[in-house]
């Protein structure tokens, strides 16, 4: 059976719902998450209402099968006011299985700060003034310590100051250096008075057919291990990407003016490793673990006294506060990181701004009297250390708005055409060509995750471009997603989820499913989110390429708006095909 908790934080009052139909229907995950969400958001809901709901989901294979380490977050964006939807892992997804449910909703407004509690069956509201106030590092390790004596699988979600803010690109942080990163999730829990979340729970489900499922168990085990798909998460991470990008000319540099960073190698994933790198970690049940870990020595005190930071790193917070600020010193790249991380923010959002606010200066349209008399220039990390504290204590109008997003503060203050957004969305860190630019805007999230389109780009590198085959494969990629969003697979397992082994898994787990199924649910769920976009104002024609994306050369040369919307135009008619399949699906649902 799959169980959906409610919790209204207000009254304290708790529901559990069967949820097995929907889960029969559509997967599981982001697929009945998107469901739910389709019933509750609108556009004129406050994303942080107490109204405004938080949807958390797992999917069927979570806890059952490898690199199953994911979890979703649906909710309204309030820093785009479209959908929102981050995954984060960590231990959430099997902590959330033991638990005894498969999806938690989270709705209402505490009067005081207060940590959420579900250990099994049990929720408990307990109040946590002193927590408030302290970063997203320290609550982990008081709670860890508080909650010590729980058994099975334990997970911590909880927020930093920036998230208290309502900042809304404050993140949600899970576990070790795991996040519900995009999209300001971190703003929702301030909003509700929500601090953390402590999870928890021993239930063990058997399986009937132990010997094909031990089968296909091993099967993906040994290949997430093993692979030559999966090498190089483990061996370098996703930082490995830093210098292959600069060298094509793809590697966001200085607010995107270039697609080359001259000091590439000094930031490379090759480097940290290196120089810093001191542990891989894995999310729980993952054998890939492609979580890097750096260290740091700082002297704090005078002559002998250090202290050792532990801060993770990958190729988009390598893009974000190093190349695309121009910081060539890795060890200021990690100190950048690590306040973030204590504040709590979405690190390519604030790097986006911090970009965004450097090249404005430059222009003369931030003066040295909205900065407090700082001189913003790129490369200068100890300016940007400043900067990040000034947000953090609200120094001034300027800085609060700097927490605020790209969008809103090129809006305010004006170099609209230097914002570097998609949809509101802070910008991530490739710049491949015309692929990923236009997966990030029709993207359901306006994410490089929706559909790897700067994937595509590479695979077209030095080819005539086919515009109808590369918005195709963009589509077709995307509605895969669907599938493994639903489960909740890594992505990064993608090469050994393929359609057969999910068809083999979902059927040993009691769903009667062919590929035929599969491909008629994707296209279903995919439909559903853009009925959901729709009705929360996303609208493909108001889409745009920030204007300084057709000024510069990406690795597959200049761009322009007229290639930009005819790319767009082409998704979109393949995905109204996919509203109209989610209709129909939701009427006979109904
Ligand atoms: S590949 Fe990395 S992010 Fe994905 S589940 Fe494994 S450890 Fe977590």
């Amino acid at each position: 059976m799959y169980r959906m908790l409610e919790i209204d934080l207000s009254t304290g009052e708790t529901k559990v719902k069967d949820i097995s139909g929907l889960f029969s229907k559509f997967i599981g995950g982001t697929g009945v998450l998107t469901y739910l969400a389709l019933r509750e958001l609108s556009s004129q809901l406050d994303p942080l209402s107490p109204q405004a709901p938080i949807f958390l989901g797992i999917g069927p294979f979570n806890s059952y099968f490898p690199s199953a380490s994911k979890t979703v977050a649906i909710f309204k964006s309030p820093l785009t006011g479209d959908l929102g939807e981050s995954h984060a892992g960590g231990r959430l997804a099997m902590a959330i299985f033991a638990s005894g449910f498969h999806v938690v909703k989270i709705t209402g407004k505490a009067e005081k700060p207060l940590y959420l509690s579900i250990d099994n069956e049990k929720v408990n509201l307990v109040p946590c003034r002193s927590l408030w106030g302290r970063s997203a590092l320290s609550v982990e390790r008081i709670l860890r310590e508080k909650e010590d004596n729980r058994k099975g699988k334990k997970s911590i979600l909880r927020i930093g100051p920036a998230g208290e803010r309502l900042s809304p690109i404050a993140s949600v942080t899970v576990d070790s250096s795991r996040h519900f990163g995009r999209l300001g999730l971190g703003a929702i829990f301030g909003s509700k008075n929500l601090k953390a979340v402590v999870i928890s729970g021993n239930r063990y489900e058997t399986i009937q057919n132990k010997k094909d499922y031990l089968s296909l168990y091993n099967e993906l085990f040994k290949d997430l291990a093993y692979s030559e798909n999966t090498y190089k998460y483990r061996d370098l991470g996703t930082s490995a990407n830093v210098l292959p990008l600069s060298k094509i000319n793809s590697l966001p540099t200085r607010n995107f003016s270039q697609g080359f960073f001259e000091s590439a190698e000094r930031i490379s994933g090759e480097y940290f490793a290196e120089n810093f790198l001191a542990q891989q970690i894995s999310c729980a049940h993952c054998p890939i673990g492609c979580i890097h870990i750096a260290t740091l020595r700082e002297l704090f005190a005078d002559p002998h006294m250090y202290k050792t930071i532990k801060v993770s790193y990958d190729h988009e917070l390598i893009y974000s506060v190093g190349s695309n600020l121009s910081i060539a010193n890795a060890a200021d790249v990690l100190k950048l990181l690590q306040f973030i991380e204590r504040q709590g923010w979405d690190a390519i959002s604030i790097g986006v701004v911090l970009a965004w606010a450097t090249e404005a200066f430059q222009r003369g349209v931030i003066s040295i009297s909205d900065t407090g008399g700082l001189a913003l220039s790129f490369g200068d990390s100890q300016t940007y250390l400043k900067v990040l504290e000034k947000i953090a204590s609200g120094e001034n109008e300027f800085y609060k708005d700097l927490e605020k997003g790209v969008y809103h503060c090129a809006q305010k203050y004006g170099a609209q055409d230097l914002a570097m957004h998609f949809n509101k969305n802070e910008a991530p860190g490739y710049m491949t060509g015309p692929d990923a630019f236009v997966g990030y805007a029709v993207g359901v999230r306006h994410s490089h995750l929706d559909c790897a389109g700067y994937s595509i780009d590479q695979k077209f590198l030095g080819r005539q471009q086919d515009i109808e085959k590369e918005v195709k494969m963009m589509y077709e990629e995307s509605l895969w997603r669907m599938v493994t969003n639903s489960l909740v697979t890594c992505l990064f397992a993608r090469g050994s989820y393929t359609p057969n082994v999910v068809e083999k898994g979902l059927r040993l787990l009691g769903y009667d499913v062919d590929l035929q199924w599969l491909t008629k649910t994707s296209r279903i769920i995919h439909g559903m989110k853009y009925l959901l976009k729709e009705k929360l104002g996303f609208d493909f024609e108001k889409l745009e390429l920030p204007s300084k994306l057709t000024k510069i050369y990406t690795g597959r040369g200049m761009m322009s708006t007229v290639d930009f919307k005819e790319r767009v135009k082409v998704y979109a008619k393949l995905v109204s095909q996919d509203m109209y399949l989610a209709k129909e699906a939701l009427n006979q649902q109904l």
